[in-house]
């Protein structure tokens, strides 16, 4: 785990952004800009301060069934590492578990984990499904991340409307193709 980031350390820099961009930071509305551009990439980072025991908790159920769990819709914020601009969209997780399940909660928490870092997509739709493999023991596990990159869609090629989809499958979801269909029908 990392170590907090040094918020005067980390805000003189962002000071030395501002200053080579040709504004002046002692300007009114930037004088504090440092400061709290500080603090907001240390939130936006924090996934790397956090461990995923302490983030899962021990929060498992047990379940008599085997069937698929999916949950949709989780809301996800990240940066990508190579503009440090923010990507932004939707991910549904899926695993069939061997009996023991993970609170809902829990799977937001652990894609939140890995998003506030810096990121590229393909990367975090694969650590988010080895985390649950590894969380929940289960026999399969598949994710599916949507989401927009906005250093696609203000800089660069601008493409607004351009949806980048990655999936991760593991286990049962990987090696067998009806499990792996019920999952993306479900998601669609
Ligand atoms: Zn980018």
């Amino acid at each position: 785990m990392k170590k907090e980031p040094d918020q005067k350390k980390l805000a003189a820099l962002v000071k030395g952004i501002i200053e080579e961009l040709g504004e002046d930071p002692a300007r009114e509305g930037l004088r504090k800009t440092p400061e709290r551009v500080a603090k907001s990439l240390t939130f936006l980072t924090r996934g790397y301060r956090q461990n995923l025991k302490k983030v899962v908790n021990g929060a498992y159920f047990e379940s008599g069934t085997n069937h698929m769990v999916v949950l949709k819709d989780i809301e996800l914020y990240s940066m990508c590492e190579h503009h440090m601009l923010p990507f932004y969209g939707k991910c549904a997780i899926g695993y069939i578990s061997k009996g023991q399940v993970l609170g809902v909660s829990k799977l937001a928490r652990i894609v939140d984990m890995f998003a506030r870092r810096l990121q590229i997509q393909e990367r975090l739709t694969e650590e988010i499904a080895n985390a649950v493999m590894d969380e929940t023991g289960a026999e399969g596990v598949g994710v599916v991340i949507k989401a927009k990159h906005l250093c696609m869609m203000m800089r660069g090629v601008e493409k607004q409307n351009s949806e980048m989809v990655t999936s991760a499958v593991l286990g049962s979801f990987r090696e067998d193709a009806k499990v792996r269909e019920e999952f993306m029908s479900l998601v669609k």
